[in-house]
């Protein structure tokens, strides 16, 4: 079974140094490729380099929404430079945030710096990879003025509503989902993951983050993430399982991954359990959505210059 990473971050300082044995346990579970998106000025040199060695990452250049403010005069001209040096670059991640992070962030800025980089999008016509946290009204409006993205615009960890999936759709948009999708009510789930159309339905991790709320067991963990306990498995350990509960008391205990601490490290191979969810959610095979979604990603990430093109 193949897939495809399509939204994370291996750039994260909180991760950098676990790089090669990341990509590597991660490949031998069927992930071929990961598209490593920047967040900011700070980052795209250290994703350019890490597309230059690792013939698996895809790389993208974009300015995120919670680092709009720190922005030098220059970057949109230092954004352009790194996508003449680096054809087989997407562009992301970028967005709009209203919720807890974002709200701090000035949102006409927000908007103005999003629109400069759609529309440096649809001219190169790259995919773009979208951040969307309480403002798809917003954005929805703006894609409508400027669209359609005929090389797609990704909506990454897509929590948005039901209703707004054929809109988003018509304009081009494919639906990336996380494991943030098991934060969602599961009828919720369910009822917007129907209405996203086949062809349009990608998996992801954002690794580092969104870790999967699911059986810690079945979890893969960062070599040395320090929010861990020592034997985060909890297999043989009676004292200090990953939930502080005996796990051979006899009694139920909750060995899901909401017991561990919120900032604990994700790992790309969990695209495994995204894609378990997903595809009990629309009740298909995981098999059948494993290759409905790499077909997906294959396709949207198959712009001029791209790797996969040539991979
Ligand atoms: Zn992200």
């Amino acid at each position: 079974m193949k897939l495809f990473d399509a939204h994370c971050h291996l750039q994260d300082p909180r991760i950098l140094s676990n790089v090669p044995q990341i990509i590597a346990t991660a490949q031998s579970v069927g992930v071929a490729a990961f598209a490593v998106n920047g967040v900011s000025e700070k980052d795209w040199l250290q994703v350019k380099h890490m597309s230059q060695s690792y013939p698996s990452v895809i790389p993208s250049f974009g300015l995120h929404p919670w680092f709009v403010a720190e922005r030098s005069p220059n970057w949109f001209n230092t954004l352009k430079q790194f996508f003449d040096s680096t054809p087989s670059a997407a562009v992301g991640e970028i967005g709009l945030d209203k919720g807890s992070h974002g709200r701090n962030v000035d949102f006409s800025d927000q908007v103005e710096v999003l629109k400069n980089q759609l529309q440096l999008a649809k001219t190169l016509n790259k995919p773009a990879s979208v951040h969307c946290v309480r403002a798809f009204g917003e954005l929805l409006e703006m894609m409508k003025s400027m669209g359609p993205f005929p090389a797609g615009v990704i909506l990454h960890s897509y929590l948005g509503s039901a209703e707004m999936v054929p809109e988003f759709s018509k304009l081009g948009a494919y639906f990336s989902f996380s494991g943030f999708l098991m934060s969602l009510k599961a009828n919720k789930a369910k009822k917007m993951l129907q209405m996203v159309p086949s062809d349009r339905i990608l998996l992801e991790t954002d690794a580092p983050d969104a870790l999967p709320k699911s059986n810690i067991d079945s979890l893969f963990f960062v070599d040395g993430d320090p929010s861990l306990p020592e034997e985060p498995q909890g297999q043989s350990s009676t004292s200090s399982s990953a939930s502080g509960t005996s796990l051979n008391d006899g009694s139920q205990v909750l060995t899901d991954a909401s017991t561990l601490p919120k900032e604990t490290l994700n790992h790309p191979a969990n695209i495994h359990l995204v894609l378990d969810y997903v595809a009990s959610m629309l009740e298909i095979t995981k098999e059948e959505l494993a290759e409905l979604s790499y077909q997906n990603a294959v396709r949207v990430f198959s712009y001029e210059g791209s790797k996969v093109l040539h991979a």
